[in-house]
């Protein structure tokens, strides 16, 4: 059966594109309310994998639950293409050196043919795992509307006033030459050394007088190639400083630390410097600040103390080496006392050459790498080395080149979070105007919107939408305004954004070609492009707004949890950035698919789920169902054995679809189906709990937890199998062809199969709509496909529902006692035929029981046995006997005996079958 579903399901969806389904769901619901899920779009590189059709198939399985609830549910996917990891494939293909020879507009028709072949194959890949979607017209990041849209943007939060350019330390990486986002780092432990080293005061604190031109103060840094760009010192406003005397010479440093510091660099039995009145001499560190000290490298140069409340005493001396240029504590905390940004560090990573300070000096020309054993050596010449060792500890890598990043002070393009309140709005948007799923994905949203710097838009890269600047070739002057953007806008709208790169600005600008300081029109296009974050946050703009079958704010947004630090929440700062509302409605954060050892999947360790390789083996609605089984609002498992459990799972669903069907094809239809006021009790009983659970299925496709879903119908259909299904075998295949009984029981098993289909639809895609070929037409709403079936209506109200069943749940209880007295009456020998419908029972039960079901259920049959006697009793119990009578031959029961040796129905069925 799994190789079946492997080949077949290529067929039925040969037969979607052919007869246009996703375009049918469109038209049924025309003029209906919308539902529009937002797909975020996946990065244009390589195939998809499971992590992906997790992705989607969720995506498609809501939009075909709310479809069948009769929204109509626009769905366009897209797909991001610009960026850096095309830019870096394209590079590695090329090789750096040729890459480097190309005009950007070579380099990204090259990267635009990347994105548009991994477009296809991931498509290919999306369509084979049954989502329904406007394939042939997705959104693409790189087309001419799109471009367009960015700068629209851009605009809007530019005339807000909330984008400035500015000098700041950003995650630089020096192998791909660019600035990194938050969102494009990767933590990994990296061994750095950390030094402890003496700088020269040249102020003496009170109370050193005595240590004039021999107090130092210790720092301690795990970044040794960063000293050149030291500005000052950090302290501790609150913490206590004393001075250590070591050869001579008062070293100050935290109380705190002393102890943990002399053992690294094995000073003994340590003595401090003291007061007149004999106490130890101490001062805060706001007592320190303002102080003087000589740059450990530059020694023309003097670095001041500062203090900061981040400065802690879990690790090093207490006082920090604080260099604004490369850190953004250190920027920060140094904007507050007005130290310099020095930044002596080019695009490559190498310290500039020259004399004196913002340059590397005498390390000049070296790497941030080779310059760090450099420093440490010279230091240790210059005996200012208190001591080194080294240190494991997490550190930022690029996402892409997987080196370690540094940070480093360069003029880039920012969206202040506060100029113009967006953090404030953004937050209040997370938790007035968006309802998240899981509820607790909003704290963590909001967390990192409220932790986040500034946001850093630009990128030193060719494969990207071009910041809209333009500098003045005779000033230097940065020109952007309304005007220049305008046309900016109106260029990409019409020729896209390769244009900025061939195209001069004056032929473009027109009047706005001018720099409003000198006047000059010599403009020159800069270079930097936007954030690949910036071009999929827009999509609100580029693809809901400018599709007319969508709208914006979408009702929903679905992806992984990482993307509260990147889609998500660039969606939502571009949004309130420009309109003051959020992008979306409703937000779905996802886990992250793991191996079932947690842990991530990952070639090496040959873990790797392929889904088209399922797909080819196992069959396309067994990744749906295994979507279905799992709890994705964190992390979920996935493996072999996994999938193979889910095998055998969609082998139950499949084969009571299959049992069903099997008794209805072509004897049954929908006009021969009893009013349920006219059914047997039993067949009333089974409708009530089978609306109940329609009821659990729909409230948990309405909360998103598929697995809930997935539980509740899994455990019907086997509570179905063990039971009713079981039970009313013998009226479906023995009962007279027209006789009430029979047709009670061919309407019952027709409303559970008409109900499996519908609630199972969104998830086993394939599957119910191959069933849908073998359903009574009646039950088929007139439709061909099980996509465009409409949402299952319980066939009972809700009061009558409530009524039947607490009598559904006595018979359930009852039915359990039976089973466990029959088994204990086969063990002690009292029943010798292994078979139930060789017992009668007595039923113990309290009178409420006996009244609903004695004479009114036919318990005979609810427990497959030959005959049922009720007692009352306090508690419900039964009694297995022997049955009395014979067995029929016809239909196997145990019943007296009629005049041609069969029961008295069969006698009956046969004997008008002869007339
Ligand atoms: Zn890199
Ligand atoms: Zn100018
Ligand atoms: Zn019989």
């Amino acid at each position: 059966m799994r190789a079946s579903l492997a080949q077949r399901e290529p067929e039925r969806l040969r037969k979607w594109n052919e007869n246009h389904v996703y375009e049918q769901l469109m038209k049924k619901n025309e003029g209906h309310d919308k539902f529009v899920l937002h797909d975020g779009p996946p990065y244009a590189n390589g195939p998809i994998h499971i992590g992906h059709a997790l992705n989607k198939i969720s995506k498609d399985i809501i939009n075909r639950f709310w479809s069948m609830r009769g929204y109509q549910t626009p769905y366009v996917p897209g797909w991001d293409c610009h960026g850096q990891p095309i830019e870096h494939k394209v590079e590695t293909d090329l090789g750096s050196e040729k890459f480097n020879s190309l005009p950007a507009a070579t380099i990204r028709r090259i990267c635009r043919e990347y994105a548009v072949e991994n477009v296809d194959v991931q498509r290919n890949g999306f369509k084979r795992l049954g989502v329904l979607a406007e394939w042939d017209n997705p959104y693409l990041t790189f087309t001419h509307d799109y471009d367009a849209a960015d700068v629209q943007i851009f605009k809007a939060i530019f005339d807000k006033g909330a984008i400035y350019r500015g000098s700041k330390p950003v995650h630089w990486c020096k192998h791909c030459h660019t600035a990194l986002a938050e969102a494009e780092i990767e933590y990994g432990n990296e061994k750095s050394p950390a030094i402890f080293v003496r700088f020269a005061l040249r102020d003496v604190p009170s109370g050193l007088e005595a240590f004039e031109g021999k107090t130092d103060v210790i720092i301690w840094t795990t970044t040794p190639w960063t000293l050149p760009a030291n500005a000052g010192v950090a302290l501790n406003p609150d913490e206590t400083y004393v001075a250590a005397l070591i050869d001579g010479r008062a070293e100050i440093l935290a109380e705190a630390l002393v102890e943990r510091v002399a053992e690294i660099a094995g000073w003994e039995n340590v003595e401090f410097a003291m007061n007149p009145n004999g106490e130890r001499w101490s001062a805060t560190g706001s007592e320190l600040l303002g102080l003087t000290y000589t740059h450990p490298i530059f020694s023309d140069y003097a670095g001041k103390f500062i203090v900061a409340d981040y400065v802690s005493m879990e690790d090093g001396t207490g006082c920090v080496h604080t260099a604004p240029g490369h850190g953004v504590d250190d920027y920060n905390a140094g904007n507050k006392f007005d130290l310099p940004v020095i930044m002596p560090v080019d695009d490559d990573g190498k310290l500039y050459k020259g004399e004196g300070i913002g340059t590397g000096g005498i390390f000049g020309g070296l790497d941030t790498d080779e310059a760090s054993p450099k420093i440490i050596e010279w230091l240790k010449e210059q005996g200012t080395l208190v001591a080194h060792r080294d240190i494991e500890h997490s550190y930022p890598h690029c996402w892409r080149c997987k080196n370690p990043v540094i940070f480093r002070a360069t003029s880039q393009w920012f969206v202040s979070m506060d100029k113009t309140g967006l953090r404030q709005s953004a937050l209040d948007a997370i938790n007035n105007d968006v309802k998240w799923y899981p509820a607790h994905a909003s704290k963590r949203i909001s967390s990192m919107v409220e932790g986040r710097p500034d946001w850093c838009i630009s990128r030193q890269r060719s494969w990207g939408v071009p910041i809209p600047s333009f500098t003045c070739a005779d000033c230097g002057e940065t020109v952007m305004n309304d005007a220049t953007l305008d046309a900016v806008i109106a260029l990409f709208k019409e020729k896209g954004s390769d244009a900025w790169f061939t195209d001069e600005p004056a032929s473009y600008l027109g009047d706005a070609c001018e720099c409003p300081k000198c006047h000059s029109h010599n403009l020159k296009a800069d270079k930097d492009i936007l954030d690949v974050w910036w071009d999929s946050g827009v999509s609100h703009t580029a693809v809901l707004d400018n599709r007319p079958d969508l709208h914006r704010p979408a009702d929903m947004y679905l992806e992984g949890s990482d993307q509260h630090r990147g889609w998500f929440q660039s969606s939502l700062l571009t949004s309130v950035g420009a309109y003051d509302e959020a992008p979306y409605k409703a937000v779905v954060s996802q886990g992250f698919v793991l191996d079932g050892n947690n842990r991530k999947m990952s070639k090496s360790l040959g873990n790797v789920i392929d889904p088209n390789q399922v797909c080819d083996t196992q069959g396309a609605d067994i990744i749906r169902l295994w979507v279905s089984s799992v709890d994705s609002s964190s992390d979920v498992p996935c493996d072999m054995e996994i999938l193979s459990r889910v095998g055998d799972a969609y082998r139950r669903f499949r084969n009571t679809l299959r049992f069903l069907l099997g008794e209805l094809e072509g004897q049954f239809d929908a006009d021969q189906m009893l009013p349920v006021s006219d059914l047997e009790m039993y067949d009333k009983l089974v409708l009530a709990r089978m609306c109940q659970v329609h009821d659990e299925v729909t409230k948990a496709y309405e909360s998103y937890k598929f697995t809930g879903v997935y539980r509740t119908l899994y455990d019907y259909v086997t509570e179905l199998s063990n039971g009713y299904l079981n039970a009313t075998k013998d009226r479906m295949y023995c009962g007279g062809v027209d006789s009430h009984e029979r047709r009670s029981a061919q309407t019952t098993w027709a409303y559970i199969l008409s109900m499996l289909v519908h609630d199972m639809q969104p998830i086993l895609a394939y599957t119910t709509d191959e069933a849908m070929e073998f359903m009574p037409e009646g039950l088929k709403e007139g439709q061909e496909f099980a996509a465009l079936l409409d949402w299952f209506q319980n066939p009972m109200d809700e009061k009558m529902v409530s009524e039947l069943l607490p009598v559904y749940d006595d018979m359930v209880e009852v039915r359990s006692a039976y089973t466990k007295a029959y088994e204990t009456a086969l063990e002690e020998g009292v029943v010798e035929e292994k078979t139930t419908q060789a017992t009668r029972a007595t039923v113990y039960a309290p009178e409420k029981v006996v009244s609903e079901l004695q004479g009114k259920v036919d318990m005979a049959e609810v427990l497959v046995c030959s005959s049922v006697d009720f007692e009352v009793a306090d508690e419900i119990s039964v009694k297995v006997a022997p049955a009395e009578g014979v067995r029929c031959p016809r239909c196997w029961n145990w019943r007296p005996e009629a005049e041609d040796g069969l029961c008295e129905r069969c006698h009956e069925v046969l004997s008008n079958m002869e007339k």
